[in-house]
């Protein structure tokens, strides 16, 4: 491992000076439960580790007027537990919950969990120089392919693994950025790209910006949201697919129903015309698959998974119809 020198700041405009002047080579830690891994493994080699932990006011979960703001550096594990978020907006709660391990969870942070670097072995192997590091092809695309994007992956296959990401954004969640340059607002679905805009990175954050805040908009009286994550075992494992729904309860369906999938492509996948499809209808399985069709046309499967469609039915079917 190379050596790297490391900075506490006490405030986010020193913390975003740094990212600053490390032109790139100065990288945000957390929880570190992801950067570490990377760094032990030689994937990234920061010249200057920005540790942010000693910055206040960023680890709560607080309720105002507007809904509800999380700051980037809430555990995951208080998030899960918060008594208000498994009230209001019970996917939340069990996308936290069904995370890691309860050890990754108590350090893991919710800003971390949004900004983590993808799972794919290629990119997590530093001999191999895929195009996230600077080369010229995605080895997923013929190689061993099973954990890999069946939607929108194009020049990069890789899956984005985060669970909190696909249901903040089925709550239409907001994202509050710093850099030198002052504070932004932004949709949280609008925070990630795909391999097509930038190849080296899963978002459009800048190498001297930080997220500072997640806000989740006030939740309807009559709003319900679940998480189902579908995994290849029952321990510890990241979601081979996951279905994010949020939606308000009307007879035996939904009005304004949100899906948005974990686990299928490189930035959590929204299903907008299953959502227009399935509006207000009485819900079945039968008639989730059939409203699944069109956007599951545009799934591209590589040679080993194939079977994240039919997991994508299953997963989207058990969320939506526990919603009703
Ligand atoms: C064994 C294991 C299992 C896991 N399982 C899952 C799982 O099932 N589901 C899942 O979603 N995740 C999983 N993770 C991934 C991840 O470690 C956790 O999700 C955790 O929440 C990451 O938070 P952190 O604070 O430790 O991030 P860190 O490791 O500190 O940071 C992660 C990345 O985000 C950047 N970063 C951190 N905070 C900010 C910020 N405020 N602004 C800008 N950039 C920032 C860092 O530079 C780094 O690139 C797993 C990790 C491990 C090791």
């Amino acid at each position: 491992m190379k050596n790297f020198r490391w900075a506490e700041p006490q405030t986010m405009e020193q913390a975003v000076a740094l990212l600053a002047k490390g032109e790139g080579k100065a990288y945000p830690m957390a929880g570190g439960t992801d950067i570490f891994t990377e760094i032990k493994e030689g994937v990234v080699e920061p010249e200057i580790v920005v540790d942010l932990s000693a910055i206040p006011g960023l680890s709560a979960v607080r309720k105002d007027k507007d809904g509800v703001r999380i700051g980037a550096l809430t555990t995951v594990s208080d998030l899960a537990a918060d008594a208000m978020i498994r009230q209001d907006y019970p996917g939340l709660s069990m996308a936290a919950s069904s995370l890691a391990t309860p050890q990754i969870r108590n350090v893991g942070t919710v800003g971390g969990n949004l900004c983590q670097r993808p799972r794919c072995w290629y990119y997590r192997d530093a001999q191999m120089v895929c195009r996230k590091k600077g080369g010229s092809q995605c080895f997923a695309a013929k190689g061993r392919n099973k954990y890999h994007a069946i939607l929108g992956g194009g020049i990069c296959h890789i899956v984005y693994p985060s669970d909190l990401a696909p249901m903040l954004i089925a709550l239409g969640a907001q994202v509050t950025l710093v850099s030198p340059r002052g504070e932004k607002g932004l949709a949280l679905a609008d925070f990630y790209a795909l391999p097509s805009k930038n190849v080296r990175r899963e978002n459009v954050l800048a190498t001297d910006e930080l997220l500072r805040e997640i806000r989740i908009p006030a939740a309807k009286k009559s709003a319900k949201s679940a998480y189902v994550k579908l995994k290849e075992r029952e321990t510890w494992d990241f979601a081979l697919v996951s279905a994010a729904v949020q939606g308000t309860a009307s007879g035996e369906g939904l009005s304004d129903p949100r899906i948005v999938l974990g686990g299928v492509a490189p930035i959590p996948w929204r299903l907008a015309k299953a959502e227009v499809s399935l509006q207000g209808k009485k819900l079945t399985t039968a008639v989730i698959k059939e409203a699944l069709r069109s956007d599951l046309q545009e799934a591209r499967p590589l040679q080993e998974n194939g079977y994240k469609t039919a997991l994508v039915e299953a997963a989207v079917s058990q969320a939506l119809l526990s919603l009703v």
